[in-house]
């Protein structure tokens, strides 16, 4: 589709939510209320959500989700590498004593 440098102009503000083209005046999608701009964290300009980069400084504005996603999951994991071992022991004995109380009923 349309190149991540499409700007405000006459063709528009593309949501990156639901990809409506708005017209170029408006601050939130017309069709789906997501905001069309963001505030750089560094420079605090207003800049489109449909690009990556502000436009002023060239600093990387949204980390995308999915390496949010990555981190979140990565730190989740890494806690849970020593609790998991204990949990796996726990849970495993559990399941022991159910089978053993299941064949002891057979
Ligand atoms: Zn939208
Ligand atoms: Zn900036």
């Amino acid at each position: 589709m349309a190149s991540k440098n499409l700007v405000q102009g006459e063709k528009g503000l593309l949501c990156v939510k639901c990809s409506h083209l708005n017209p170029g005046n408006l601050t939130a999608c017309e069709y789906c209320k997501t905001p069309l701009f963001i505030i750089c964290k560094k420079c605090e300009a207003k800049v489109q959500r449909a690009l990556s980069q502000c436009q002023k400084c060239g600093h990387r504005l949204h980390k995308s989700f999915l390496s949010k996603l990555e981190r979140k999951m990565f730190a989740r994991s890494r806690k849970i590498t020593l609790g998991q071992f204990g949990l796996l022991i726990i849970l495993a004995l559990f399941m022991y004593q159910a089978i053993k109380v299941i064949s002891d009923k057979l």
